[in-house]
């Protein structure tokens, strides 16, 4: 396709950059449309939910320099997005460059007539096997419908299960000494019902501090938990090397990095077991890319943040299939899923998820459709995160 493009005298510049922001199911997707002089179209998503505006005027300021640039350039445009400017980096603009990045993957991988896999050193795997999320509280007090729930994706094949914690009876209210009592109580009755064979992650979501978390992981029988998610925010590496010296559960840390320069103290100084990057906010495949060959040389496997839309989904997948070092993606279409993220009225094509693993698309780019006149048409919702206290009225991580 590529030389047909080429012979028949139309180039593949960059002619425009558009956003569009929408709420699909549950939540807003803000995603990026980048179009070639040629008429192939490239998608990307952006991962910094609930501050879209911001990621929305930083592709504005990209969108100067980088209209009429070749988007086979991809190393090099994210360098230029990186480094022209005084202040680089952060969330936002790493965000906006993440979009971007994907877009250009799926532009380059349409043009050469193949699946961006191969344009990361092809597919490492036939499928990418996937973790279940329960969506019930692990509390004392609702372990028959956690306890259904895990069963029943045990029963459908399902063999590594996370689930999140107990407090949030009130919805503005998180109390971690409250919750982590409970939480270690009801996790240790769910092990006592699955078996030792079931792999049980937890998802704490950074609301606790370096002692809650000591405190968590030492009322939990050896073998209870086989990996826990985000414990506390990752901006002290310092904090983790602490928290790592007093526990022995595999930890699972990274969807907050925003850039190969954040992972990096917790790649080389092992103080993470899964790398969880989100390839919508480290930078795109090309950061990530790099922070996974980087982990593969410490035994750290990628076990990717895909909290988004089927945009987001497709560049995991790709990502998951091209790395040696994988151990299992994230998934919000498991058969208790009621976001309604993949809206297939709004993305007619998506790679599919069949039982516990995606089957991996070999369509050319990234295998995402999609339908704009949809998604446009759903308009994007006022969003903000709870604003979570204690219950001395002080103000914590959402
Ligand atoms: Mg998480």
């Amino acid at each position: 396709m590529l030389w047909f493009i080429l012979s028949g005298g139309m180039t593949l510049k960059i002619q425009t950059i558009d956003t569009l922001l929408g709420c699909v199911g549950q939540r807003n997707q803000l995603l990026v449309k980048v179009v070639t002089e040629c008429g192939i179209v490239g998608w990307g998503e952006s991962g910094l939910s609930n501050r879209e505006h911001a990621v929305i005027g930083a592709i504005e300021h990209f969108k100067s320099f980088l209209i009429g640039s070749d988007p086979r350039r991809i190393g090099r445009i994210w360098q230029e997005m990186y480094r022209s400017h005084y202040f680089e980096g952060g969330r936002v603009l790493t965000a906006a460059m993440s979009a971007l990045d994907i877009a250009l993957h799926d532009i380059v991988g349409k043009a050469l007539d193949v699946p961006v896999y191969q344009l990361l050193g092809g597919k490492q795997r036939d499928l990418v096997p996937c973790f279940a999320c329960a969506y019930t509280e692990a509390d004392p007090d609702k372990m028959e419908d956690l306890v259904k729930e895990v069963t029943a994706l045990i029963d459908l094949g399902w063999t590594t299960v996370r689930v999140i914690p107990s407090g949030f009876d009130d919805p503005e209210v998180f109390e971690p000494r409250d919750s982590i009592v409970r939480t270690a109580r009801a996790l240790e009755a769910l092990r006592k019902v699955i078996g030792p064979d079931i792999t049980l992650g937890i998802d704490y979501h950074h609301r606790l501090s370096v002692a809650e978390t000591a405190s968590f992981c030492q009322r939990l029988e050896s073998g209870t938990l086989d990996f826990l998610e985000e414990p506390i925010r990752n901006q002290s590496p310092d904090a983790y090397a602490a928290l790592r010296g007093l526990t022995s559960v595999p930890f699972a840390i990274g969807e907050e990095f925003c850039s190969k320069w954040t992972a990096l103290p917790y790649v080389e100084r092992g103080l993470t077991q899964y790398l969880r990057v989100d390839v919508c906010n480290i930078g795109g495949l090309t950061e990530a890319m790099k922070v996974l060959g980087w982990a593969e040389a410490h035994y750290i496997d990628l076990m990717p943040h895909n909290p988004l839309g089927p945009v987001c989904t497709a560049a995991t997948i790709h990502l998951s299939a091209a790395a040696p070092n994988f151990s299992l993606m994230e998934t919000h279409q498991g058969p208790f899923s009621k976001f309604g993220w993949h809206d297939p009225a709004i993305f007619p094509k998506q790679h599919p998820l069949q039982g516990s693993h995606y089957v991996i698309s070999d369509a050319p780019g990234l295998g995402v459709e999609v339908n704009e006149e949809a998604f446009r048409s759903s308009l994007p919702i006022v969003a903000e995160a709870p604003h979570l206290r204690r219950n001395d009225g002080s103000h914590t991580n959402w």
